[in-house]
């Protein structure tokens, strides 16, 4: 592992951030919201705490409720529309950052599935990752 941040954005550079420590968790996400937001089969994503997140502009977003019932708040960049983290900012102790959009991909170690059950044969969970057919316990 690296001492550097992890660090990204959107496709166009509009919308940077800045993560500081190491990711909380990080896996492939399958359920049906990520498949639609993305237009993919799976979101990758790096949860960091909120405290370690600086966000260069203020961000497009959009809310729909989660699998737990509460809010589910997706952030993209206003200008290209990039999908690049979840949750509200200022209102949560954590962010889940699409990893796609790392400046260095390679960084990006996953080690769960979650949301397994109902997805596509195409979307492939690759070998070696903790599956869960919702959310881990
Ligand atoms: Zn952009
Ligand atoms: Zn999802």
């Amino acid at each position: 592992m690296t001492d550097a941040p992890y660090t990204g954005g959107c496709l166009c550079g509009a919308l940077r951030y800045e993560a500081r420590g190491q990711p909380l968790y990080m896996g492939h996400c399958y359920c049906a919201d990520c498949r639609k937001a993305s237009g993919s089969g799976f979101i990758p994503f790096m949860a960091f705490a909120a405290a370690d997140l600086t966000f260069s502009a203020p961000t497009r977003t959009f809310t729909c409720v989660s699998a737990r019932g509460s809010d589910a708040v997706r952030n993209s960049c206003p200008t290209c529309a990039s999908l690049v983290f979840g949750g509200p900012v200022g209102q949560t102790d954590s962010h889940t950052i699409y990893a796609g959009s790392l400046d260095d991909p390679s960084l990006f170690r996953p080690t769960m599935a979650i949301f397994a059950k109902g997805r596509p044969d195409w979307a492939v969970i690759p070998e070696g990752l903790e599956v869960f057919e919702g959310l881990p316990d």
